[in-house]
């Protein structure tokens, strides 16, 4: 039995996009979406907490907490990794010494109507300096993913779209045109390296028809195939309702196609106690 459906994001849409029916079973019928199944099962789901966790260290720290402090929470290896390359995030995408990044959004949450749905992402920071909006992701992932890749993903296009669309009052009541806006993902593991996407205003127009177009599609909900490429199955936590094989993928593949929708429930006051 499908419920309605009313708002999307990055990560619907992207199911939406890899799978129809992985977006009906986890956003229609709602079915759990438990770990994804992958080898090596159990270090996988300690890296997925790991990286939920220093989303968490960043936004406390982005908020005015004292870097010391925030750091003496990253009590594991790869944490203490993370954070110390986090702690250089002002020097990145190669601005000038001293340059400051601006005015900081922590984990703001944007909204736009889109069709009979609402548009939503929450971004990890906003940084807005003067009249330019750089949008930052972070990423704890094991590799580097193409910018080819990262280009195209729905992530890309909706959070910088989104901006451009809800984001006035980030902007003294003025529109961000699209120029004006910046999205770079900074991987924790790579923090040389990170991966910076501009924006412009044909870009702009082709993704919001795109989304307007997937949205009145979703709204008429005539049907939702099975994905023709079957790799995409190997990491679907959902292989055994379409018969699509047993075997588990590989958890660095799996991180990249398959990313949770934002978990962002932790109690800080409780962040100390997680035990990895
Ligand atoms: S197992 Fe394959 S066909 Fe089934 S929902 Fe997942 S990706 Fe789609």
């Amino acid at each position: 039995m499908t419920e309605p459906l009313n708002t999307l994001s990055q990560s619907s849409l992207q199911d939406y996009q890899d799978c129809p029916r992985r977006f009906e079973l986890r956003y229609l019928q709602r079915l759990a979406y438990p770990a994804i199944e992958t080898e090596p099962a159990l270090e996988n789901e300690k890296h997925q907490r790991e990286g939920e966790y220093f989303h968490r260290l960043a936004q406390q720290h982005l908020i005015g907490i004292p870097a010391e402090q925030v750091g003496r929470l990253a009590n594991t290896e790869n944490l203490r990794r993370w954070w110390s390359n986090f702690l250089d995030l002002r020097g990145l995408a190669q601005r000038p010494a001293g340059k400051d990044l601006g005015s900081l959004y922590p984990e703001i949450t944007l909204s736009a109507p889109l069709g009979k749905f609402r548009l939503v992402a929450k971004y990890d920071l906003i940084a807005i300096d003067r009249d330019r909006a750089t949008i930052f992701d972070w990423k704890t992932y094991r590799r580097r993913p193409k910018n080819e890749w990262l280009h195209v993903r729905w992530q890309t296009r909706v959070y910088r779209a989104l901006l451009a669309q809800a984001g006035a009052h980030l902007n003294g009541g003025k529109s961000f045109a699209p120029e004006q806006i910046e999205m770079i993902y900074w991987f924790a593991d790579f923090p040389a390296d990170p991966a910076s996407f501009p924006y412009k205003a044909d870009q702009f127009k082709r993704d919001w028809d795109a989304l307007t177009r997937i949205a009145g599609e979703m709204a008429a909900g005539l049907s939702y195939p099975k994905t023709d490429e079957v790799s995409k199955c190997s990491y679907c936590p959902y292989r055994s309702y379409c018969n699509r094989g047993v075997r588990a993928g590989d958890a660095a593949d799996a991180e990249l196609e398959t990313e949770a929708e934002e978990l962002f429930d932790v109690n800080f006051e409780q962040i100390g106690e997680i035990a990895f």
